[in-house]
């Protein structure tokens, strides 16, 4: 696959979104809200397009509220012990919505697995490529 990114435009109008966020916060972070404005119209053309951002920038977005959470800034991180695993909770001090990641260092993301990519496969490549181009668009990473 490769070559041409589809939706070129739309991950560079995402990227500068998210970056804007970042900038915003960083120039004054009492501004949360212009943040957050950022971020939702961020999420809402990801959403409207259905295109994939990497979980880099997904888990650093509220899912209930859009803000750009910062770790001490607009969002609290806590190391948690559940059923003999280690995780990262996040609490977004806006509207006190968490989310928690598996904090373990050998603990591959799907997307990130060989058999996730698109074309990865040797053998009946062709044929999983076209099945599976037809369900899902190709999910590269957001530029930055
Ligand atoms: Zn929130």
């Amino acid at each position: 696959m490769a070559g041409q990114v589809k939706d070129r435009e739309a991950f560079q109008r995402l990227s500068f979104l998210y970056q804007a966020a970042h900038c915003v916060l960083a120039q004054d972070p009492e501004n949360q809200a212009l943040a957050r404005f950022y971020c939702h119209t961020e999420r809402t053309v990801a959403r409207r397009l259905v295109l994939r951002r990497d979980p880099s920038v997904k888990r650093t977005l509220c899912r209930g509220c859009s803000s750009l959470l910062l770790p001490g800034l607009t969002c609290t991180q806590r190391q948690r012990r559940c059923r003999g695993q280690r995780w990262t909770v996040q609490t977004c001090l806006t509207c006190q919505r968490s989310q928690r990641f598996l904090n373990d260092p050998a603990h591959v993301l799907w997307g990130d697995l060989p058999q996730a990519q698109l074309g990865g496969q040797p053998g009946e490549k062709s044929e999983t490529t076209a099945a599976l181009a037809k369900h899902s668009p190709p999910h590269p990473t957001p530029p930055r």
